[in-house]
């Protein structure tokens, strides 16, 4: 993997994290308002990547972020997906990682 060290630890609670994080600003901005549009403008959502130390922000749109949920998958910077993880999509921005 390009741009990984070796030693680096992931942590599936930090994933989890991460995710509650990211599902809690996708129902704010629902609830914020239901305009199609809306849902598709870029939002700062967390790497789900569950890296130790991984703080990156995501531009990621509302609507992106549900179908990451639908496919059961979690959004990753370009580089962070753990050695056991699998890169279901690649996205400009972001990866769905399994
Ligand atoms: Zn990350």
């Amino acid at each position: 993997m390009p741009g990984r060290r070796p030693g680096e630890k992931f942590d599936a609670l930090r994933a989890a994290a991460a995710r509650t994080a990211n599902e809690e600003l996708a129902r704010v901005a629902e609830r914020e308002g239901d305009v199609v549009a809306h849902l598709h403008e870029a939002r700062p959502f967390r790497c789900e990547c569950g890296r130790v130390g991984c703080c990156e922000v995501l531009e990621v749109s509302v609507a992106q972020y549900r179908a990451a949920l639908e496919s059961r998958a979690r959004i990753a910077a370009h580089d962070h997906p753990a050695p056991d993880d699998e890169v279901v999509e690649r996205h400009e921005r972001h990866v769905l990682v399994r």
